[in-house]
This record gives C-alpha cells, structure tokens and sequence, in this order.
C-alpha cells in the first residue's frame, strides 16, 4: 500500500495518479493531504513551485468536493495565466475519472464573455487571476459566497504583482467559514497581512529541501568581469551547438537587453518577461515549445508557467537570492530522465553569493573556463561532423542531377570544404577575437572586478555591447538589496523607463544606484533601487513636479 492509498483517498484518484506516475507524495503533499482531508483550520504553506503542491491542495479537495452541487465551491487563485492554465490541466489530469466535477480557468488577456458562459457549465471548481475574477465579481457573473475552500498559490507573487485590492475585495465576497489554504515560497509581510487579516487558526507548515537537487544534472560555473558578460555568454553558447536552454535573469530590463544582444548577434533567441503583452507573451512561448526559438531569456516569474521537457541547457546569466530559486531553475533541465547541464555565469562580486548557494544546497558545482576559440570551432565542428555521418542519408534514394566531377579533390578536401560553409560566419567572427582571459583566484576571491585590466580593455565590442542592452548592466555593481519604490505617476503622465532612469541617474550622487525592476502601471510606477540609495532619492524626488505635477515617492508596503 502506498501513501495515497493509505490517505483513503478514492480509486478513481488513485487511478489518475498512478497513470500520472505518482508512486509516493512529495513532502508537501504529506504534511497537506492528510491535514486537509481531516481538519476545518486553515493552512499557511511555505512552499515553491516544483514541490507538487498543486496535487497537495487539489487531490483532497476533489476527494471532498460535492460533485452534485452546482454552485462553486473551490476557488484557486493564482497571479499569472500561465499558472492557471498548468493548475487547471493538473486537476483535469488528477480528476479524469471522477465524473461531474468540472473546472474552469479565467484570466486576463482572453474574451471575458467567452469565460462567463463557461460558468454555464457550472464548475465546482474555478482557477482565475484576481483581476479576472474580481472583474467577473463586478459584472456580477461569478459567485463566490458559498465557496467551502480558497486557495491562494504563490500568494506573495500575486501581491508583489500588485493584486493586494483585488485580493482584498475578492476575500471580501467569500464566506466567513470557508478554509483558506495559502502557498507562499516566501512570508513578506505582505503576505503575512494577508494571513493575519483573513485567516483563522492557521497552521504553519514549510518544505524544507522543497526543490530536490536532482542528480542527473551537472552544474558548472564560469567567472567574467561584468563588462564581458555578454560575450562571455556569446562563447558559452557557441561551445554548444546543439543548445536548447533557458537562460534566466533577474529584471526585465536585464532579460531584455540580453535577448536583444542575442537577436543582435544572429542567436534564435528572445525574450520572455511581465512588460510583454499577453499576446506576446503567448507566441514567444509558443515558438520556443515549437522550438522555432532555441534560446529564452526570461526572468524567474515569467517562466514558472512554461513546462517544457527537454531543456539540454539553464544558464543563470544573474544569480537568484535564494538559493532554492537556483535549485528549481536548474531542475528545468535534466527532465524526463534525461541528462541537463546548468552553467551559472558569475561575476567576482557574485562569488560570495554563489559560495552561499553551493553550501545551502550542497549541489557539486565545477569551475569551467570560457571557452577559447579554437575550443568553439571544434565543438562546432564535431557537432556537424556527427550530424554528417549519422544522418539518416540513403545514397541510392537521394538522388542529385548536378554532382560535378570531384576527382580533383580529395575527401579531406571535400570535407574541409563542407565544414567551411558552415563554420564561416563562426570562424570569420572568431578569427581576430582575442580569448577572454580567465579571472585570477585573488580577483574571484576578492569580490572586487580589477579595474586595472578594465580600462585599457574597453574595446570595440564591448562599446557595440553596451550600445544594444541596457547601459546599467554594464556597471559594476554594488552587492546588496533593493528597495522597492512605490511613484504616483505612471503611463497616463508620459512616464516610461527612460524617464525613471534619467530621475534616479539624476537625484543619486556617486556610482550610478543600480535599478532592478521597473513596473509601469498606468497611474502609477514601481521601480526598485540599489537600497543604498533610498534615502537620498526619497529626499529628492519628493520635491520635484514633473509636467506640472508634483512627484510622490515612498518605499512600497
Ligand atoms: P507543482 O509543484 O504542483 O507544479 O508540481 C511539480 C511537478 O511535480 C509536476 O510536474 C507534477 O506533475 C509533479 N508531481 C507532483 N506530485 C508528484 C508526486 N507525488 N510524484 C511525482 N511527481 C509529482
């Protein structure tokens, strides 16, 4: 008997688990099923994505759920469309062979009509974003006032998207006795509001060791000053052509600059980050499942809702702060028993950070060169030359008309010819670069890039580098944490990222402040800065007006 049987939970959800390949529940399926299957009380779960949580929460629900009801009577609330599409194929799968239990997702970006009449169906269960929901509640189409569970998964997302109003409001609509299960991978004390303004008794309960560190994926790691990033990246992907990776960063201003410096360069590569329209979002996806697109830059939150099976490659262009972060982006490799490699791209200033994450997880992680040159052309060519005698070639059914006379020429020849058109571009590229010289121990040990070798060394390349991304991410940067900024004026008063730039370029004294995120809504902006640059920018910008009107700045709650 396995666990699930030992749950009680019914065969037909055994069924669907067993054919889902389920043998045994994860942890936070252990410390949930049985809890929610047993008690009224709410629960708080500190858990990430990658943990099974989704089966956690929805495998006693459907055990529980009155399929002869027609009234909602679950609702899983969850920050992005991507979630809830994956959410609602999750409790299809799990409820394949429960009749009557219908479910529904509703998200933006989609025909809100065409989401209404689906209620018609009646779900028991519903999975939206709050603004979709909390625009269903307004138009009076869905009712929530006899739900019997909430489920708020990533909840700290959904608040740091900016959804506190929607959440409230749709909190507010629900009965006073339902239970609230809340998953969280962090407690901000926003969420923590959350818990403490609308949940009851709740029980605690965290994942410890949440995204297992999987055995079959190699991790390396390779360190270039930050200026040199992009081509150290550049030489990284060349060294493997046979590449189909996610490379993560931290911003969208970092994803973007360098899925432009990629696009730049000739790479099938593009960007995938919450400043796209839905509808861009949708087709980048699209093209990458397809694998029209072989490489995705994307930051943590934009790919969560993205399964794709047989990523060769995850490199962290930026390294995350939580190490469990690092542990789960890694794990998108190296699926359905394949081999995956993860290649971290470190800075100096991000050695401390990296030798954090290496303890705290205790993954093996070897040290790996940037690739040279000659090193390029040859994992370029063996690529090729393999794919030249293992193609499946049939010399009698492929015919060709033109064959010229080749005796003149020698196989050596022939195959030097064969491989020179398709390395040209790589070894005209390459012929004059010089290789990057790899970081001394004392440099990497330091945490301090040489400024010494930094100037002389501002060639061409780098000046072309710079002039494509985002200036910032050329500087060097400052360890540390960022303040998140809460500014009243947004697109509706002309405000966009250069705008928010030039205001903080202008108001920090020194170093340039390092900017992370820049979210522009329409009647407002949230950015986050360098926090050692706080205080000075909220002295100034709260007195300056912009197109006559008068700037408010404050730390976001
Ligand atoms: P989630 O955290 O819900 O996104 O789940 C992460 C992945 O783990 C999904 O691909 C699930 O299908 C899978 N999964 C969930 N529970 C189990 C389990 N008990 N055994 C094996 N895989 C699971």
């Amino acid at each position: 008997m396995n666990l699930f049987e030992e749950y009680g939970l019914s065969s037909d959800l055994l069924k669907a688990i067993a054919e889902l390949g389920y043998t045994q529940p994860t942890e936070i399926q252990k410390q949930t099923i049985p809890y929610l299957l047993s008690k009224d009380e709410d629960l708080i779960a500190l858990a990430q994505t990658g943990t099974g949580k989704t089966a956690a929460f929805s495998l006693p629900i459907l055990e529980m759920i009155d399929s002869s009801q027609k009234n909602v009577q679950a609702l899983v609330l969850c920050p992005t469309r991507e979630l809830c599409l994956q959410i609602s194929k999750d409790v299809a799968g799990y409820s394949k062979h429960v009749s009557d239990i219908r479910s529904l997702a509703v998200y933006g970006g989609s025909s809100i009509s065409e989401q209404i009449k689906g209620l018609r169906s009646n779900p028991q269960i519903v999975i939206g974003t709050p603004g979709r929901v909390n625009d269903m509640l307004k138009r009076g189409a869905l009712k929530i006032d006899q739900i019997r569970w909430l489920i708020l998964d990533e909840a700290d997302e959904m608040l740091s998207m900016g959804f506190k109003t929607e959440l409230e409001t749709i909190l507010k609509e629900t009965p006073k006795d339902r239970q609230t299960l809340l998953f969280s991978a962090t407690m901000s004390k926003q969420v923590e509001a959350i818990a403490k303004n609308y949940m009851k008794g709740a029980q605690k309960i965290s994942v410890g060791g949440i995204n297992i560190v999987k055995k079959n994926i190699t991790h390396t790691f390779v360190v270039v000053r930050d200026r040199q990033k992009n081509n150290g990246l550049r030489r990284v992907l060349d060294a493997n052509p046979d590449i189909y990776s996610i490379i993560f960063c931290r911003t969208r201003v970092e994803t973007q600059s360098v899925a432009d410096f990629l696009m730049h360069q000739g790479y099938s590569a593009d960007a995938l980050h919450g400043d796209l329209s839905q509808s861009q979002r949708d087709t980048v996806m699209k093209k990458f499942r397809l694998k029209n697109l072989q490489i995705l830059v994307a930051t943590d939150v934009a790919a969560r809702g993205l399964d794709v099976n047989d990523l060769t490659h995850v490199i962290h262009y930026s390294l995350p702060d939580d190490s469990e972060v690092f542990i789960h982006r890694s794990g998108r490799t190296g699926r359905a028993g394949k081999d995956g490699k993860s290649i971290a791209i470190i800075r100096p200033g991000e050695m401390v950070k990296f030798n954090r994450i290496k303890k705290e997880t205790s993954i093996k992680v070897e040290e790996m060169e940037i690739p040279t040159k000659e090193e390029i052309l040859l994992a370029k060519e063996l690529y090729l030359s393999a794919k030249l005698l293992n193609s499946d070639f049939n010399s009698e059914e492929f015919e060709l008309s033109g064959t010229p006379d080749l005796s003149q020429i020698s196989k050596e020849e022939l195959y030097k010819r064969v491989m020179f058109l398709e390395l040209k571009s790589t070894w005209e590229f390459y012929k004059n670069e010089k290789n990057i010289a790899p970081i001394d121990k004392d440099e990497k040990s330091s945490g301090r890039e040489s400024s010494r070798r930094e100037r002389p060394r501002r060639d061409k390349k780098d000046t072309k580098e710079n002039k494509g991304g985002s200036g910032r991410n050329k500087r060097s940067r400052k360890q540390g944490n960022f303040t998140r900024f809460f500014f009243n004026l947004g697109k509706r008063d002309n405000v966009n990222k250069v705008t928010v730039i030039d205001l903080i370029n202008r108001n920090t004294k020194g170093a340039r402040a390092d900017i992370g995120e820049i979210d522009i809504r329409d009647k407002f902006t949230f950015f986050e800065v360098d926090s050692n640059y706080a205080d000075q920018l909220l002295k100034k910008v709260n007195q300056l007006s912009f197109n006559g009107k008068n700037m408010s700045l404050e730390i976001a709650q």
